[in-house]
């Protein structure tokens, strides 16, 4: 008998009819004899409206009972979903974070897993229960305090109990069948990927796929989690996320993520001599602001512009760090312009490692569309572009379409 861990997400589990759904699927398993681990979301919405609350109570507030409030939603399906399984005849009990426990960082809203205790949940399979059903998102500081890993970090407890409990595999139940080569809302012809490796998918979701939790991908590449995206919706394979060399064969492309949460920030007239760039970006990082992509320009009159891209939601603390520097007179520039009607569009493949002209071919395939790429970013797998927010959508149908991604 081993381990499967099998994740459901809030639309998966958001009424009594689906969590209904969801326990016939996890019963199913049970009857093939596996030692099944669910872990399980807030039904869709609730943890918004918990945010919401939060929020509403006081627009500054403590983080620690932010996570103990937002960490409820999870616990009334887990408990729904055990009630439903025993109702079936299938011992099944829910585990909160803290009874595991799953021991995380004291990052509240954001922490991260440092330790799972597997004792106690074997235990009670030893003595019988067939079914875990673990609340999503949430664990344990070592200050005893209740604590939760950021929105959507539902998937990363479903990836790091599998690790700890060397689960065969880890099913994440959703509601798309998988992953596709670009939203499916924008291009009509967008593909489900039968496979797509670690790799790509963690530059798919860092830039914008919101099927996984980035930090979900990352763990599953670094203990080689067996992972498959599937709908709750249908019964239909899904996609499984695996290793490079276990794909047959690598495409040139495998998707098109695009995202519109992205701010462009630039510098113009900032001084051109050495420990300039050092100047503007160490603040910056030690405001937190994740800067992704940075071109500078070539100087003219010893001056240059210096641009960058951040998430929307840094782009104020960005202009006050970049502010308070310039103060203290740790870098002077003429101006600093920031542009929020940018979006980010981006191309992924293990394949670009292999083939030249992917860049040519991307970069020409939106000219021809008289798109303007106002910022470039390259990696080993992946090119990004910044465009105009109008074009986004032409842009990730114009790319889909050049690199044949509707075809198998
Ligand atoms: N319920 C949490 C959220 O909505 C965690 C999750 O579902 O992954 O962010
Ligand atoms: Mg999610």
């Amino acid at each position: 008998m081993s381990y499967l861990v099998q994740k459901f997400g809030g639309t998966s589990v958001g009424d009594l009819e689906r969590i209904e759904n969801v326990a016939g699927i996890i019963a199913s398993e049970v009857r093939k004899n596996n030692k099944v681990i669910a872990i399980v979301s807030a039904m869709s919405g609730e943890t918004n409206r918990l945010v919401e609350q939060v929020k509403q109570t006081s627009p500054v507030y403590d983080g620690r009972e932010y996570d103990v409030i937002v960490s409820t939603g999870e616990n009334i399906t887990a408990g729904l979903l055990a009630i439903k399984l025993q109702d079936l005849g299938i011992p099944a009990r829910s585990w909160m974070g803290w009874q595991i426990p799953i021991i995380t960082t004291s990052m509240h809203s954001n922490a991260r897993i440092l330790e799972i205790k597997t004792e106690n949940i074997e235990k009670k399979f030893v003595e019988g229960m067939k079914v875990a059903i673990v609340s999503g998102f949430q664990g344990i500081s070592k200050e005893n305090r209740i604590s939760t890993l950021g929105r959507g970090g539902s998937d990363t407890t479903a990836v790091a109990i599998s690790a700890a409990f060397n689960a065969k595999r880890c099913d994440i139940f959703t509601d798309v069948e998988g992953i596709f080569t670009t939203d499916p809302r924008i291009v009509k012809n967008a593909r489900k990927l039968d496979k797509i490796s670690y790799e790509e998918m963690l530059e798919l979701a860092s830039m914008g796929a919101k099927v996984l939790h980035t930090r979900s991908v990352e763990l599953a590449m670094r203990y080689d989690v067996n992972l498959q995206v599937l709908s709750s919706f249908r019964e239909k394979i899904g996609t499984l996320v695996c290793r490079e060399d276990k794909m047959l064969e690598s495409r040139m492309i495998s998707g098109v993520a695009s995202s519109k949460d992205e701010a462009k920030v630039t510098l113009s007239g900032v001084l051109d001599k050495p420990g300039i760039a050092a100047a503007i970006f160490g603040p910056l990082s030690e405001s937190g602001i994740n800067v992704d992509m940075i071109i500078q320009n070539v100087s003219e009159n010893e001056t240059t512009d210096i641009t960058f891209s951040c998430p929307m939601s840094q782009v104020s603390a960005a202009e006050a760090a970049i502010h308070k520097a310039s103060k203290k007179k740790e870098i002077s520039f003429k101006a600093c312009v920031i542009d929020t009607e940018v979006a980010k569009v981006s191309i992924v493949g293990i394949g670009m490692r292999s083939h030249a002209g992917i860049a040519k071919k991307m970069f020409e395939s939106l000219a021809h569309e008289n798109i303007n790429i106002l910022v470039i970013s390259t990696s080993e797998i992946k090119i990004s572009i910044l465009v105009e927010q109008k074009y986004m959508e032409l842009a990730v149908q114009v790319l889909h379409d050049a690199f044949e991604l509707d075809k198998v």
